[in-house]
């Protein structure tokens, strides 16, 4: 949308998508937001709410906004806790609870069908949790029965419809019949293979399951396969992630993803049960990542951005070639600028230019529904300046250069006079070797890629009120 001044586009097919400088990411990794939002969700205030939200939809009709929506739904519960988890989940092995949550969840899905009657088209479909698979079979296939006659769906080939899946909760059979309620896309959480890494965080997931589970996706047909890796845990050395990376490459996932894992006890209550003196220190964890680039690309994946490789041929390298990815709550995204409608317990919509985020506890979305009112609990309304400064952070996530000319067709500013102070910043990164800045172009170099966000965080006007302490190093 904003490539006005035509450029051959990095053609990452022909040249190492992302360069390792271990001396570079040691000293200038810091504390700092992922950027699935903009502003990111410490922002939302309780001033907005549920008539804020309907506003927002209102304002979208108004505009004949006439795109297909994304959906999400959110599933709490796990049946165990692993010790690493930052999510927002409910431990219980009470299955009545999902009965209970089922029935309200279904309840707020038929109040957005209703509210964006004539403009419920949906392209992509997201599940996530807490364990989505935690619904039974059948539970499953009621709730999509529903959503399906709640929204209207694009057909398979066209849409988007995926499903995060905990491979211990699942057996051959559930995988098939997933495919056949309507998924096309399975994202299975993997972690670590190492035995012992996974009883320090209390994750036991045999490798042969998983295996088995990944061969059963691609028997089912469904089109992408993504794995999810975490480098940092306790027990993890070089060599067992080097293990773990030799069986995920054999395994041949369509997309890969290896979180950095961020320790932040003091926020998160289940990482007090990790043992610290198991755990890497940060030199091992620099040679951990190093190692995962190396092995992975080596492999023929592309680094896309932010944690994600995917194989050339899959949409998301394709997307980042045609400059059409995106980033939301879930990630990068094939599916561009589309309106967000979250549904569940903590769920955060994406509005016109509005976020709003759901109540977080069981009792106050079960209330707020009993009221006929959608849980929307805090959000926020984006200023022009936000608008313009997301749209600056989206670019470099996802695109890794930023056409400037293309900004000032797009919103009514002088970029050099309006950034004035980012610019000087831009500067020291500059000269640190992780972007390059001219008249024109802001990109960001191939060893300035694993520090991305270093370079959105100069755009990033709130960050200065922050301590910090509540986000993930960079690297
Ligand atoms: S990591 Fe996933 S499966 Fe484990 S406790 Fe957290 S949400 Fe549940």
């Amino acid at each position: 949308m904003f490539d006005a001044v035509p450029r051959a586009p990095a053609l990452h097919a022909f040249q190492p998508v992302v360069e390792f400088d271990a001396d570079l990411i040691a000293r200038l990794s810091r504390n700092g937001p992922r950027y699935t939002s903009y502003p990111t969700a410490d922002r939302f205030t309780e001033s907005f709410g549920y008539r804020d939200f309907l506003h927002a939809v209102a304002d979208l009709r108004t505009r004949g906004a006439g795109k297909p929506l994304s959906l999400y739904l959110h599933i709490p519960f796990c049946d165990t806790v692993c010790y690493y988890c930052a999510c927002n989940k409910i431990v219980t092995k009470n299955r009545a609870k999902a009965a209970t949550y089922l029935a309200y969840l279904k309840r707020e899905v038929e109040m957005q069908g209703r509210l964006f009657a004539g403009m419920n088209d949906i392209e992509q479909l997201h599940f996530g949790g807490g364990t989505p698979t935690y619904l039974s079979d059948a539970q499953m296939k009621d709730l999509m029965t529903h959503l399906r006659r709640c929204f209207h769906f694009a057909p398979d080939a066209v849409g988007e419809y995926s499903i995060e899946i905990d491979p211990r909760t699942v057996s051959i059979g559930r995988v098939h019949s997933l495919r056949r309620q309507g998924f096309n896309r399975i994202s299975l959480g993997v972690q670590d293979f190492d035995p012992d890494v996974q009883e320090a965080v209390n994750r036991i997931q045999p490798e042969a399951e998983t295996r088995a589970i990944i061969q059963a996706a691609r028997d089912a047909g469904f089109r992408s396969v993504s794995i999810d890796l975490i480098y940092g845990l306790p027990k993890q050395t070089v060599a067992t992630m080097r293990a773990t990376l030799d069986k995920v490459v054999a395994a041949s996932p369509d997309r890969i993803a290896v979180y950095h894992y961020a320790h932040m006890p003091h926020l998160f209550k289940p990482q007090r049960r990790i043992n610290e003196a198991d755990m890497p220190d940060s030199d091992t964890k620099l040679r951990m990542l190093q190692l995962c680039i190396e092995r992975l690309t080596a492999a023929g994946y592309v680094y896309i951005g932010m944690d994600h490789f995917a194989k050339p041929g899959d949409d998301l390298a394709v997307a980042q070639m045609q400059g059409r990815l995106h980033r939301n709550f879930q990630g990068y995204s094939t599916h561009a600028d589309t309106d967000l409608v979250s549904c569940g317990v903590s769920a955060i919509s994406a509005v016109g230019a509005t976020y709003s985020q759901n109540v977080k506890t069981l009792d106050a979305y079960y209330d707020a529904l009993d009221r006929n009112e959608l849980p929307v609990a805090r959000g926020i309304r984006l200023s022009m300046d936000d608008l313009l400064r997301r749209s600056v952070i989206q670019k470099l996530m996802c695109q890794f250069e930023l056409s400037i000319a293309a900004i000032e067709q797009a919103f009514p500013i002088a970029f050099h006079t309006y950034f004035e102070r980012e610019l000087a910043q831009l500067a020291e990164l500059e000269r640190d070797g992780l972007i390059e800045v001219d008249p024109d172009w802001i990109t960001v170099t191939l060893k300035g890629r694993l520090l991305i966000r270093n370079a959105c965080m100069v755009f990033d006007r709130y960050l200065a009120q922050r301590t910090g302490a509540t986000h993930s190093k960079t690297v």
